[in-house]
């Protein structure tokens, strides 16, 4: 769910506040978007139950992956992606594509597959 915070004094709106009038009521500063996520377990919950099934890299390639405890395996490359790269991953989404990740996360095309697939964001980034 997206809400609007204020930079300067840290004061929230909701989106229907932010349509109204884009300033802090309180000190005039444009707001900024905020994205309230869901815990990264729900997330992880969500990855647990496609294991096996169809993603699609930023180009369209096809892939599945396997999970062994805290390991995701893609199928079409030998990283192994861990849990602790995901949540690293979840904290920056939503991001334009695997080229913002990709100087600290193995496996970026696939988190970032994983990440922005409509079944593990539910649309909400
Ligand atoms: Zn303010």
């Amino acid at each position: 769910m997206k809400y609007y915070e204020c930079l300067s004094c840290g004061r929230t709106y909701s989106i229907n506040e932010f349509r109204e009038d884009r300033f802090c009521r309180a000190c005039g500063k444009y707001l900024q978007e905020r994205l309230d996520k869901d815990p990264f377990e729900k997330i992880w919950n969500r990855i647990l139950l496609y294991e096996g099934e169809k993603f699609h890299l930023i180009h369209g390639e096809e892939f599945t992956y396997e999970i062994n405890g805290n390991i995701i395996h893609p199928n079409r490359t030998k990283w192994n992606i861990p849990k602790s790269h995901i949540i690293r991953a979840y904290e920056l989404v939503p991001f334009n594509g695997p080229g913002v990740i990709s100087n600290e996360i193995m496996g970026p095309s696939y988190v970032w597959a994983i990440l922005h697939d409509i079944r593990i964001s539910l649309g909400e980034w």
